[in-house]
């Protein structure tokens, strides 16, 4: 077990005024620091109230409640404690001073989760969802979070490598003994269905990994149309509130207005764009419907508006939605339209509209709830495992040695889903995306 003589601490409970602030440290002089504000605990585990008082003047921080944990039996994995006191910002300034005037130092975005990681307590999977619990704001983000942490990527990953691990061992028996000429056809018979059907596997979790990505990362969504159809309208009822500008003088919305809002469980941040007009001499306007574009290409979902009474707003829309976008008339009450019609100024057909948008994003995403790629980074591990997996396939037939040789790159690349292998340089990058204090 590697023991860091570096003892961290920091305020886990977020910055700023709350009912109770809880400090954690974490290393091999954790709970000396500890006693020393708090006096002598004899007990793991066991909940103290104690005065907490500053070690060099003895001065009264605060009453508090504390309590050690003894590593490995922690979350680092290495002796820890926790001081719980009453969230003020001047108990929180002297607790902090005082705990660096012991000579411990403050610990940086993600260190405990780092330490847990290097002491084997979670897998790098697995930290990674635990960033993403803490950041989780919706239910599917949270089912995804939870899971993931639970180790439900971290255990397909392992059940992967075991499949090539097994076979592996007859393919390197065969390297070791190449004048056996009947090793090869047989261990081909075995290899091939078990790394075939591996590959095929693997497509389906890439296959997935989008819909899963944008349970974490969120959905997006641009209105799209003609000036005066009502986009600045649709945003703000979208987001229950004034954020855009609605008038009726056409080019008010010169640049993208977002809301973030939530649908289907996901996070989504819906865009209105600038009008989009065939023929403008306005070049500020101009690159206003420029910037729209762009961005309706790059989004998930496009919502094309057209106003009942001026049909002519369709082709200013032309084609730039994709298979799947949603095609909505507003100002109903003016001219019923046929297809998906609303009136944003009575309020006829938005329930049915929000329901078809609500099922639009829901398929544009994963349940949260099964293991999947949620990472770019698990994308790539799975990808290069996969290419390798297919060379493994050709070299078969040219002989153990060189199959042998991908599959061992495949149970490498899969290794670094879960941190097994591979990943020293990428873990300061991963852990820096981490609050403080976790
Ligand atoms: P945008 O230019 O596409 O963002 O459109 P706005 O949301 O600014 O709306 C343009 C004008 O149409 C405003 O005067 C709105 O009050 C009006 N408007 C929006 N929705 C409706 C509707 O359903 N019916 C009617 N009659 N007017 C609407």
């Amino acid at each position: 077990m590697a023991r860091s003589d570096d003892t961290i601490f920091a305020l886990s409970s977020g910055a700023g005024r709350s009912g109770v602030a809880v400090f954690r440290l974490s290393g091999a002089r954790a709970h000396i620091i500890a006693t020393a504000f708090c006096g002598e605990m004899d007990r793991i585990g066991q909940v103290y109230i104690r005065p907490v008082r500053d070690p060099e003047t003895c001065d009264l921080i605060d009453k508090g409640v504390v309590f050690l944990f003894a590593g490995p039996a922690s979350f680092t994995g290495e002796d820890m404690a926790e001081i719980q006191l009453h969230g003020s910002l001047a108990v929180i300034a002297s607790l902090s001073d005082a705990l660096s005037n012991q000579g411990i130092r403050p610990a940086d975005a993600g260190e405990f989760t780092e330490r847990a990681f290097r002491n084997g307590k979670l897998d790098l999977a697995q930290a990674e969802a635990l960033a993403d619990l803490i950041d989780a704001e919706t239910i599917k983000q949270h089912k995804q979070s939870l899971g993931q942490l639970g180790g439900q990527l971290s255990e397909v990953g392992q059940r992967w490598r075991q499949h090539l691990i097994g076979c592996l061992a007859p393919l390197e028996a065969a390297i070791d003994f190449p004048d056996e000429a009947a090793i090869p056809a047989q261990i081909e018979a075995r290899a091939r269905p078990v790394i075939e059907q591996l590959i095929a596997e693997l497509q389906i979790f890439l296959d997935q990994s989008r819909k899963a990505q944008r349970v974490r990362k969120g959905v997006t969504i641009v209105l799209l149309g003609a000036p005066n159809a009502g986009k600045s309208s649709l945003l703000n009822w979208l987001a229950k509130s004034d954020i855009a500008i609605v008038s009726d003088t056409p080019g008010t919305t010169r640049d993208a207005i977002e809301c973030r809002i939530e649908l289907a469980g996901v996070p989504v941040t819906v865009i209105d764009t600038a009008g989009l007009r065939g023929a403008t001499d306005d070049a500020i306007e101009q690159e206003g419907i420029r910037r729209a574009l762009a961005k309706a290409a790059k989004a998930d979902l496009r919502i094309g508006m057209v106003a009942a009474d001026d049909p002519g707003g369709r082709d200013t829309i032309g084609e730039n939605l994709h298979a799947g976008d949603i095609l909505l008339w507003n100002k109903n009450d003016l001219k019923p339209a046929a297809g998906l019609a609303i009136s944003l100024k009575t309020g006829a057909g938005l329930a049915d509209f929000l329901v078809q948008l609500e099922a639009k994003v829901g398929a544009l995403c994963g349940s949260g709830e099964e293991p999947a790629l949620t990472r770019a980074r698990h994308v790539y591990a799975v990808e290069a495992a996969s290419m390798a997996l297919n060379r493994s396939l050709d070299a078969l037939q040219q002989g153990p040695e060189m199959a042998a040789q991908d599959i061992h790159i495949a149970i490498q690349s899969l290794g670094q889903i879960t941190g097994d292998v591979g990943v020293e340089d990428v873990l300061g990058e991963i852990f820096a995306s981490f609050c403080i204090g976790k």
